[in-house]
């Protein structure tokens, strides 16, 4: 007697920044079905360009653009460098050696890689035509014996998946775990997380020889200013210079709760003393953004790898804050996204044995086991199901 194929496994990632979107594309190759969700407008989470239109200069409305948020992704990890040059080929990143004027070492070039389309356009480029549900903010998650459902802010419910994971920064996800997983949701709470506060400014041309600079710590609120318009893919507008600057963490912090006027009037200010000598810039425009969660300031406590599952609530966590070495970054958080794939995929697909249930596969030294759960089945390839 013939058998009907079972179902794909219902996946929700919920975080579509660069964790999320890698975590999504591998389980999708995998045929899993896999829904993706965010609460912002588009994807790439931190990997983010504002567009400002209507800018008014020399009489003439103009677009500007600005990479507020992640400026360029170094890249150490083979298979990290591999997904990058695969993107290249498909023409969504290009190589970027941008003359840095550091005050350690001293000025140089740097080899790194920059999305052509705006920083989102690798998230973009991942997720593909991956069921998106974008301005959903999923405020709580809830099981049933169907499985998991997503309740978001505007009431709407979203399921049953068989397994959720959470792509975010670490508070945020506490507080969707709050409940679920009371352990993991402390742990993440408990993981610092530095602030930052950026200026997006344009300004008449300036003859500046870089175009980076990290200045040094001592002499300036600044840690990173770029002229966004030098960048592969970016223009501004004839005679004008596009300017991204961020504050050291140290600054940020002090001037954390301060009013977006004043931020902006000295952050503008360090950005003017950073420029040749009897240079006066002309503001055509200017605006400030504050990330309350830009960098983790270390390693999550005791995180152990580079994701979270847990195979019997079947839930995972994946994010830059449990990148190896703790810095964060778009490499830590595309393989942290990638790992929690990996991991669940190992767990689910096993060619010896047609059908097991998930929590024999369970992988303790990644995921504590914790008690109750719902076994699942598993059968090779596309034909990964819940059980019946
Ligand atoms: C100012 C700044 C500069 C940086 N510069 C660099 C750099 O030059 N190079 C580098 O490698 N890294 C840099 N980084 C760090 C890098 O951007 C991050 O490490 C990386 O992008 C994090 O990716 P992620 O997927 O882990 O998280 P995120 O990008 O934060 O993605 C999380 C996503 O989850 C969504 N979300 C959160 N809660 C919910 C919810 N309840 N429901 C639905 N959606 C939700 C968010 O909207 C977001 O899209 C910088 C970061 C900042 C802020």
């Amino acid at each position: 007697m013939s058998r009907q194929p079972l179902p794909p496994l219902r996946v929700a990632v919920i975080g579509a920044g660069i964790a999320g979107s890698s975590c999504a594309a591998s389980l999708r190759q995998a045929g899993l079905a896999v829904t993706v969700f965010d609460k912002s407008r588009g994807v790439g989470g931190r990997m983010a360009t504002r567009r400002v239109d209507g800018v008014v200069i020399d009489g003439q409305p103009q677009a500007l653009d600005f990479d507020h948020g992640a400026q360029h992704i170094p890249a150490r990890h083979p298979r990290f460098k591999g997904a990058l040059r695969r993107a290249a080929a498909a023409g969504v990143v290009a190589a970027w050696s941008p003359r840095v004027h550091a005050a350690w070492p001293a000025p140089t070039r740097r080899e790194t890689w920059v999305p052509l389309a705006g920083m989102p356009a690798l998230a973009r480029h991942m997720l593909g035509d991956a069921p998106l549900q974008l301005q959903c903010e999923v405020q709580r998650l809830q099981r049933s014996a169907a499985g998991w459902e997503l309740q978001a802010a505007d009431g709407s419910i979203h399921g049953p998946f068989d397994q959720v994971l959470l792509a975010m920064p670490p508070a945020q996800a506490a507080a969707l775990l709050a409940g679920q997983h009371d352990r993991w949701a402390e742990h993440l709470a408990g993981v610092p997380m530095q602030a930052c506060w950026t200026l997006m400014a344009a300004t008449q041309e300036v003859d500046w020889p870089w175009d980076a600079c990290e200045p040094e710590a001592a002499r300036s609120p600044l840690a990173w200013v770029a002229r966004n318009d030098r960048k592969p893919g970016r223009q501004a507008p004839a005679g004008v210079a596009t300017w991204v600057a961020h504050a050291t963490p140290e600054w940020t912090a002090q001037h954390l709760e301060d009013s977006p006027a004043a931020v902006q009037a000295a952050l503008s200010q360090a950005l003017g003393a950073l420029l040749p000598r009897g240079v006066k810039l002309q503001w055509h425009h200017r605006a400030v953004h504050r990330w309350r969660y830009a960098l983790p300031a270390e390693a999550a406590p005791a995180a152990g790898s580079e994701c979270w599952w847990d195979a019997q609530r079947g839930l995972g966590v994946c994010g830059d804050f449990l990148g190896r070495g703790g810095q964060g970054g778009v490499e830590a958080a595309w393989r942290s996204g990638d790992e929690l794939a990996d991991t669940l995929l190992a767990a689910l697909d096993d060619e010896t044995e047609p059908a097991r249930p998930v929590q024999a596969a369970n992988d303790a030294r990644r995921s504590p086991a914790p008690a109750g759960g719902q076994p699942l089945v598993m059968k090779r390839g596309v034909a990964l199901a819940h059980a019946a």
